[in-house]
């Protein structure tokens, strides 16, 4: 046999095992010091009340020969696919049923819809970015190439004719940035990609963090879109479903084979979400649902506010926070970022993110983010405001 030697070239992935090695080390010869970690990605609230009645209904119901469940459709149940349909429609994008298939979360679909596409495609990635979407394409032996982020262009890059990609990602709001695409800016990537007939994959993983309704929290906004994008959703940052795992991607038929390609592939490869999981799902598109979640993100987006009001004060370059959870910053004094995360760490023991772990435009950048809690984002903001003014 033969190995997929593709897997040698992947970058060894240190950022999140050095942040926490050098945090345990810190806290081994520092026991009497509080961190403060505001470098998580993960949320910290548990599942809004009309989630968890909704799973506790379907556990019943699994109970009772009358009720149980098998195998499910691979897509999604039904109640699920209208639920997110009906959600869609809300932002006047019409959605077919079977354009819509429910995941196990964003990450799984983002990798596995490559399946569906040819080794030769050339990828283009916004630098810096979430790290799947390189090392999954790696992994295939894919050819990518970057698009560049960083302070003149806000992070949000925009097509550059001169260059030829295939298949191209766009995640906005942004995961390490914050940095979200308005609709004039998102067109121009629409129209490039319907010009050199190509691909975008849109991660709109953090779409419920928008809270300007002029901005697209899906690409189907922009007219032309459902002939070049497919769009991935995530219930793990809009629903606190980081652990329960449940997500939906939309592959519209007019793009044209690639809808049949993933039903066939999501059939052949995955048996769907479980039913207990697609219930608590439906919850959260319901009314009381819809409340409770907004509830919550209003809880991070308060912290986000903490921080970027602290980092104003500081006057410490920064974007991202009001559509999203993570706060992206300049180190001052040109530190680049891993030195600003020890400087952090041994003053004030705050913990972030070093934005170098994204991408090569992260070095000399950093990430905070919102899901600490209240006293905790409040402390750490404190201690910022007495190191830096
Ligand atoms: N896309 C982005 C941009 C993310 O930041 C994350 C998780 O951090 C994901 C996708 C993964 O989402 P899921 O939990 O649905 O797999």
């Amino acid at each position: 046999m033969n190995i997929n030697e593709n897997y040698q070239n992947l970058e060894e992935s240190y950022l999140f095992s050095t942040v926490a090695k050098k945090v345990n080390e810190f806290i081994q010869k520092n026991p009497d010091k509080k961190v403060i970690r505001l470098g998580i990605g993960d949320v910290t609230l548990p599942l809004c009340k009309a989630v968890v009645d909704a799973l506790h209904k379907a556990v019943d119901e699994m109970g009772i020969q009358a009720t149980f469940r098998g195998y499910g459709p691979e897509q999604g149940y039904d109640f699920l696919r209208e639920a997110v349909q009906r959600y869609y429609l809300k932002r006047n994008v019409q959605l077919e049923l079977d354009e819509i298939f429910i995941s196990d979360g964003a990450k799984s679909d983002l990798g596995n819809i490559l399946d569906i596409f040819s080794k030769d495609n050339t990828v283009l990635v916004p630098d810096p970015v979430y790290p799947v979407y390189v090392d999954t394409n790696v992994m295939a032996g894919r050819k990518v190439i970057f698009a560049d982020a960083n302070g003149e262009n806000e992070f949000l890059p925009l097509p550059d004719e001169s260059v030829k990609a295939d298949i191209i990602y766009i995640c906005s709001p942004n995961n390490p940035t914050g940095a979200v695409y308005n609709k004039e800016q998102l067109k121009k990537w629409v129209d490039y990609a319907l010009k050199n007939r190509a691909v975008i994959l849109f991660d709109a993983a953090y779409e419920c963090f928008v809270s300007d309704d002029s901005l697209p929290r899906s690409i189907y906004e922009i007219e032309g879109a459902k002939e070049c994008a497919i769009e991935f959703c995530s219930l793990s940052k809009t629903a606190g479903f980081t652990g329960t795992r449940c997500g939906y991607t939309i592959v519209p038929k007019a793009l044209g084979k690639l809808n049949k390609f993933w039903l066939r592939r999501q059939t052949t490869k995955f048996n769907g979400v479980p039913y207990i999981i697609q219930r608590g799902a439906e919850a959260v598109f319901s009314e009381k649902g819809q409340a409770e979640i907004k509830e919550n993100i209003g809880y991070y987006k308060e912290n986000a506010k903490v921080i970027s009001d602290t980092l104003e004060q500081c006057n410490i370059w920064h974007v991202g926070g009001k559509h999203s959870p993570y706060i992206w910053l300049k180190c001052p004094n040109n530190m680049t970022s891993w030195d600003f995360f020890d400087y952090l760490l041994e003053n004030i023991q705050v913990v972030g993110t070093p934005g170098s772990g994204f991408g090569k435009n992260g070095e000399g950048y950093f990430r905070l983010t919102s899901f600490g809690s209240k006293e905790n984002t409040i402390e750490a903001m404190q201690r910022f405001k007495k190191l830096f003014s």
